[in-house]
C-alpha cells in the first residue's frame, strides 16, 4: 500500500480497519480533554473497562462469601487460575495443559531456571543476549553464583555487531555450537526491550538442543504482540509478564509454559502446596505430588485480586485473535515507520530507526535514535499528550498497540514531532 502523510488518509485506514471498536474498550488518559497519544503499550498496556468489573466481582465475593468464596463463587478462587489455560494457550501457541498464571515475571524465571539450569562441571554455561532486559541479567549473574560458578565464565552474551543495532542469527547459532558440550542453557529474550528486535525462537531452540542444552524464553515484550507457537517450537520453558502488550495492571501476574515433554520428568522444582496434585491438595499429605502439568510449577494459592484483571484482558485477546492483531500491527507499524521517514526528510533531521526493517525481526515497536535533539524532544512529546518513554543514551521507543491505537494518532503524533523538531532545532 502507498501511504499519505496527511489526516484524510489516516482517517481512511481507520475507517478500514476491523479492530477500530476494540479502542473504546480501553481508558485513555486525557490530555487538554483528548486522549493522550499512547505509545507505552509496551511497558504498560492501557486498563480495558472490563477489568473493573472482574476485580469488583472478586470484592463483591469476598465481602458476601468470605471464605466460602474459595468454592462458592461464581468464578470460585481455588482454581480460578485454570480459567486462563483455554485462552492462554491460543495467544502463546501451546497446549491448555502447559500454560499457568502465578507470581511475577522475574520469580517466575528463577523458579523455572530450579528446574532447566541444572549445572555441571563441565556442562555449566549460560547463552544470553547482550544487554538483556537488567532484572535478567541479575536473574543470571545470581543463579550462577548460587550454583557455585562465576559469572564471568558461565554467563556467555551473543553480541552486537561493531556499528549494528542488532544481534545477527548466525551470531547466535554459531555460538551456541561453539560452547557445544559446555552449555546448560539458552535463556533469550523473544523479543528485545530496547530495539525491538524479534528472535527466531524456532530456529535458537533447534540449535540448543542439537548441542543438548535446553532452550528458554522471557517473553516479556512477546506475549500478545507476536505470533507464538511455543509447543511446536519445542521451547523447553517460557515466563512472561502480563502488564505490558497484555494489559492486566500494574506489576500484575505472570504467566508460565513448561513443555508437555517435562510434565512427568523428575526435573526439581521449589514446591508449594498449589503445585501438588489437585484431588488431593486439601488432604494435607506430606509427599509432595505435582500436578502433570504447568500448574506443578505454581507454589502458593493465588493473588485473585491481581487475576482478574488479567482475566478480563486474556479473554479480550482470545476474543481478538492474535491473527487479526498482527495483521494490524503490521500495518500500523509501517505507517508510523513513513510518518517518521516523511517528518525526517521535511525537517532534514537526522533520527534514526534502529528496529529492524524487515517485518520478520520486528513487532510494533519501533526505537527512535535521536542523534541531535535528545531529551528536551522526549520532554516536549510529553508535554503534549505524546506518551513514549526515553531509554539512555538517546533512544524512544514507539510502540502503536494494534488493539487501541489509531492511524490518526500516528498522523497527529508526526504532526506534534515536527512541530517539536522545529523549536528545539
Ligand atoms: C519488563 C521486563 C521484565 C520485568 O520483570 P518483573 O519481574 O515483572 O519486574 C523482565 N524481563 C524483561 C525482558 C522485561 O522486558
Amino acid at each position: 500500500m502507498t501511504f499519505q502523510n496527511n489526516l484524510q488518509f489516516a482517517q481512511q485506514l481507520d475507517a478500514q480497519d476491523e479492530l477500530k471498536n476494540y479502542r473504546q474498550q480501553f481508558i485513555f488518559p486525557q490530555h487538554n480533554g483528548k486522549d493522550v497519544i499512547y505509545f507505552t503499550g509496551n511497558s504498560l498496556g492501557l486498563q480495558p473497562k472490563s477489568a473493573k468489573n472482574y476485580v469488583d466481582e472478586v470484592m463483591n465475593d469476598w465481602a458476601n462469601l468470605a471464605v466460602e468464596g474459595h468454592f462458592y463463587a461464581d468464578k470460585p478462587w481455588w482454581d480460578y487460575h485454570e480459567r486462563f489455560a483455554e485462552p492462554l494457550s491460543k495467544i502463546m501457541g501451546t497446549k491448555p495443559s502447559e500454560v499457568s498464571v502465578m507470581n511475577t515475571l522475574t520469580i517466575n524465571l528463577h523458579l523455572l531456571m530450579v528446574s532447566f539450569y541444572r549445572p555441571t562441571t563441565t556442562r555449566y554455561k549460560i547463552i544470553c543476549e547482550e544487554k538483556a532486559f537488567p532484572s535478567d541479567q541479575y536473574m543470571f549473574q545470581s543463579q550462577v553464583n548460587h550454583h557455585g560458578f562465576k559469572p564471568e565464565e558461565a554467563i556467555v552474551e551473543i553480541k552486537r555487531r561493531e556499528g549494528e543495532h542488532n544481534i545477527r542469527i548466525e551470531d547466535i547459532l554459531a555460538k551456541i555450537e561453539e560452547v557445544g558440550d559446555e552449555l546448560a542453557l539458552v535463556l533469550f529474550g523473544g523479543v528485545n526491550y530496547y530495539t525491538g528486535q524479534v528472535f527466531d525462537m524456532k530456529t535458537i531452540t533447534e540449535a540448543g538442543h542439537k548441542v543438548g542444552a535446553y532452550v528458554g524464553f522471557d517473553l516479556a515484550h512477546a506475549a500478545g504482540n507476536i505470533k507464538l507457537e511455543l509447543h511446536d517450537w519445542n521451547v523447553d520453558f517460557a515466563a512472561w509478564c502480563s502488564y505490558k502488550y497484555m494489559n492486566s495492571g500494574p506489576g500484575n501476574a505472570s504467566g508460565i509454559f513448561v513443555h508437555e515433554k517435562h510434565h512427568h520428568s523428575n526435573l526439581p522444582r521449589f514446591a508449594g502446596w498449589w503445585g501438588h496434585n489437585k484431588e488431593r491438595r486439601f488432604k494435607m499429605e506430606p509427599s509432595f505430588d505435582p500436578v502433570h502439568g504447568a500448574d506443578g510449577w505454581q507454589v502458593s494459592n493465588l493473588p485473585i485480586l491481581s487475576l482478574a484483571p488479567y482475566l478480563a484482558s486474556v479473554e479480550l485477546f482470545a476474543e481478538v485473535g492474535m491473527d487479526k492483531l498482527i495483521t494490524k500491527r503490521n500495518q500500523i507499524t509501517a505507517y508510523l515507520e513513513f510518518i517518521l521517514h516523511e517528518i525526517d526528510k521535511e525537517v532534514n533531521s537526522t533520527f534514526e530507526i534502529i528496529t529492524p526493517s524487515n517485518q520478520e525481526e520486528r513487532a510494533c515497536q519501533l526505537s527512535v535514535f535521536l542523534h541531535g535533539e535528545g531529551r528536551s524532544l522526549f520532554e516536549y512529546l510529553m508535554s503534549n499528550g505524546v506518551i513514549t518513554d526515553w531509554r539512555e543514551p538517546n533512544v524512544i521507543r514507539l510502540a502503536p498497540v494494534p488493539l487501541y491505537t489509531s492511524y490518526e494518532d500516528m498522523y497527529n503524533f508526526g504532526q506534534i514531532l515536527k512541530q517539536g523538531i522545529l523549536l528545539k532545532g
